[in-house]
């Protein structure tokens, strides 16, 4: 088969909106490492997988390994009816990593799932359906997270049952108080939120959910501190802090295991995702006791924290702990950035860069000024895939390209993505100029 065949059969069934990335959209069938091979027999080193499904990059043997041995017990799952032990060590690791004290874990299939139960657990514990979130954010694709989701292009519906205020904080670049220096800028968010607190809501709102760096939303770093002076504001009134980690989690930013620690907070809820199970399905909650426990109904989650998914999370999190990735996320992650700041000063289609650890995001405009190009994000995401690099893109107007390499990510491997990154800005900066020149 083709793959316009495919193409044509996945349009034909599957929903319009899902995302195909690329004009002639590529079907990845073979991976090991950092590096991909498409259904055409093309390799790609792969610049977005980290974050996206596998923290580690493809066919890490340890990872194989511990699901094999799972598989060879014949037992692929039995749900949370019967003790799994893999769930109940794994939740004792994350507890223990969380910081939060007396921590108890839920494990879920997906971010989406993850951030439903947060949110049920805040607005239950609280006994309020009303919630913060930041503007610009993304937290899932169901009921109650596409209201926390504050991107027109993301969220779906508008008929979410949580009643949701959005404050400032996520995006710095653009925005009223895009210029302003750290201080001012957690200034300005903090009144802002109390603003929001005091002319929007009842008073008794449930909680905040945040993003520590926004992902969907640009790979936007915020100043740090910024949710520890946000934290001051809802211990006022006992609103919970949930700080969505699908992204920021398990050691990519490079300075710490979470993201949230940067601003020196803990908060009362985490969640986690993605690359979490290096290619299966896994996710999790993370709550104090009391607010964990608050649900007096019965439940069961059939696949939750299945014993295939378990295994290769604990396997990931061995690994990348044992080869301390995080140390390797901050130096590699520098040298990206660095590299990065040097296209984007030859460049100015390349209105900012920024990023922490191994996600980094290039912010692109119309050469000129801050105009936001998403053609020029567009034109980056192919040439760098015609060059055999794999990148995402993200921004409230697509004009973010967004780089979340493995954590396994080697030296060579930076040189090779900074030299084909630096080419395709070029050809984008070339492109859009010609566009915008005046005399057109
Ligand atoms: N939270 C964040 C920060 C995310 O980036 C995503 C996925 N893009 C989700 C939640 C939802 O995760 P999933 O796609 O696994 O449902």
């Amino acid at each position: 088969m083709t793959e316009s065949d495919l193409l044509g059969r996945h349009r034909a069934v599957l929903p319009e909106w899902l995302t195909l990335y690329y004009s002639d959209p590529i079907e990845i069938v073979r991976a090991s490492g950092r590096h991909v091979t498409d259904s055409r027999g093309r390799g790609y080193l792969d610049f977005f997988a980290g974050i996206l499904t596998n923290a580690l990059g493809y066919d890490i043997a340890e990872v194989s390994d511990a699901v094999r041995a799972q598989l060879d017990t014949g037992v692929l799952h039995t749900s949370t009816l019967y003790l799994i032990r893999n769930q109940v060590e794994l939740a004792e690791r994350i507890a223990k990593l969380s910081g939060i004290p007396d921590a108890k874990v839920f494990f879920t299939n997906s971010g989406t799932e993850a951030n439903e139960t947060a949110l049920m657990l805040a607005t239950q514990y609280r006994r309020s359906n009303q919630v913060l979130a930041l503007r610009n954010s993304y937290h899932g694709r169901a009921f109650g997270t596409v209201g926390v989701t504050g991107n027109r292009g993301w969220s779906a519906s508008s008929l979410s049952p949580v009643k949701v205020s959005y404050v400032h904080g996520g995006y710095r670049y653009r925005g009223p108080f895009s210029g302003y220096s750290d201080a001012e800028y957690i200034a300005a968010c903090v009144q802002d939120l109390r603003d929001v607190l005091a002319t929007t809501t009842s008073g008794d709102v449930a909680a905040l959910i945040a993003e520590p760096i926004q992902g969907v939303g640009g790979f936007n770093v915020p100043p740090d501190g910024l949710f520890k002076a946000f934290k001051q504001v809802l211990d006022e009134e006992g609103i919970l802090l949930v700080s969505d980690e699908v992204q920021t989690g398990w050691g990519r930013t490079g300075e710490h295991f979470w993201g949230i620690e940067a601003h020196g907070v803990t908060p009362d809820i985490m969640t986690f995702a993605k690359g979490v199970g290096n290619g299966l399905a896994m996710g999790g909650v993370i709550a104090r006791r009391e607010i964990m426990d608050c649900l007096r109904a019965n439940s069961i989650s059939t696949f939750g924290g299945n014993p295939l998914a378990t295994a290769a999370a604990m396997a990931t999190l061995d690994y990348l702990l044992d080869n301390d990735l995080q140390a390797n996320a901050a130096e590699l992650g520098e040298r990206l950035l660095r590299g990065l700041r040097d296209i984007g000063d030859a460049h100015a289609v390349v209105g900012d860069v920024r990023g922490k650890g191994l996600m980094i995001g290039l912010e692109l405009v119309v050469p000129g000024g801050s105009q936001p190009s998403e053609r020029a994000a567009g034109i980056v995401l192919e040439e760098t895939k015609s060059r055999g690099l794999l990148v995402g893109k993200g921004g409230l107007h697509g004009n973010v390209i967004r780089l979340a390499p493995p954590m396994t990510l080697t030296a060579e491997e930076t040189g090779q993505a900074l030299r084909i990154l630096g080419e395709s800005v070029a050809v984008a900066d070339r492109e859009v100029r010609e566009t915008h020149r005046p005399d057109r």
